[in-house]
């Protein structure tokens, strides 16, 4: 998703945030320890990376762009001086899959899944590098000795190779944008198979762990340094049915198609961020989606082997 930034240009503009729910404005690059080795990190732009340190090694998650990149170097070296062994990249989007170059030159090997690394060459960013490893197919897990990652490809759920990955040995998981805790649907839903991510959100609830960080989180920012949940994932999945329920019930109403957009409201969610902004163009987006059909779609949207079970 993009780096949000909130500009309050007048008075009134004050009187109309005080009681809506706001974005994630800038802070300092915070550094918390959320579990056994497990770190969530925030360079202070909303976007959130988790690293894991190992007996002797270090996986990081999530470069964002190089000046995000270089902050978190920063965060790893202030804990621990074992090197960082992998960076892994959860999806193609620009505004994930950057800055990964930085952790190359400090000794990683950066991790993607093929699916991502062949859009990203098609369609390099400013900021963008080649990964230095690439994997395919539905599940593939990487070995760092006392802790082991475990990456999942669910299906074409959101961007390219969307990854979710899960450290099992520290009961902990990284989750990018299927899962951004206290917030709608990000705008016009962009990129997303809104089916799939349900789905997947399914396969996520399915996996083991106490403790994720999401590569987003609209809660305020000392409980989202804590990092996010299932109960996130659970409320995520909802905040979907409920959505198309309600787009459902008004085209079963007879509710003019351009009246729509207005005529839903979903109060359950009003402490949501951008609830006021969004909902018009998540419901739109819905609307779309069932008028439509699905897409993104590709043949093999769907990963082409289970990944549980194996
Ligand atoms: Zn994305």
């Amino acid at each position: 998703m993009f780096e949000l930034k909130f500009y309050v240009a007048a008075i009134s503009c004050i009187a109309v945030l005080a009681t809506t729910p706001a974005f994630a404005a800038d802070r300092d690059a915070t550094t918390r320890l959320i579990g056994d080795g497990v770190y969530s990190f925030t360079a202070g732009a909303g976007n959130y990376s988790m690293f894991v340190v190992g007996e002797k090694r270090v996986a990081v998650f999530e470069p964002f762009d190089s000046g995000h990149a270089r902050k978190l170097l920063e965060a790893v070296q202030s804990v621990t001086d074992k090197p960082i062994t992998f960076a892994f990249i959860s999806h193609n989007h620009w505004d994930h899959a950057s800055g990964g170059k930085v952790l190359s030159d400090a000794g990683a090997q950066t991790v993607m899944h093929k699916r991502a690394a062949e859009w990203l060459a098609a369609n390099p960013g400013r900021d963008t590098s080649p990964p230095d490893v690439t994997w395919s197919g539905a599940r593939r897990d990487f070995d760092l000795g006392d802790f082991a990652v475990q990456m999942h490809y669910l299906g074409m759920n959101h961007g390219m190779g969307m990854t979710v990955f899960l450290i099992p040995e520290r009961h902990a998981a990284y989750i990018a944008d299927l899962v951004t805790p206290n917030r709608v649907m990000f705008a016009v839903v962009p990129d997303f198979n809104i089916g799939e991510w349900e789905r997947s959100l399914g396969e996520v609830l399915k996996m083991d762990f106490e403790i994720a960080v999401c590569s987003h989180n609209e809660l305020p920012h000392a409980k989202a340094m804590n990092g996010c949940t299932r109960a996130h994932a659970k409320e995520e999945r909802q905040y979907i049915r409920d959505l198309r329920n309600a787009v459902r019930a008004e085209f079963q109403k007879g509710t003019v198609f351009m009246d729509v957009p207005k005529a839903v409201r979903l109060p359950q969610y009003s402490h949501w961020v951008g609830y006021e902004e969004w909902l018009e163009m998540n419901t739109l987006r819905m609307m779309a989606d069932l008028e439509m059909g699905p897409f993104p779609w590709a043949p093999d949207t769907q990963p082409p082997t289970k990944p549980f079970g194996l």
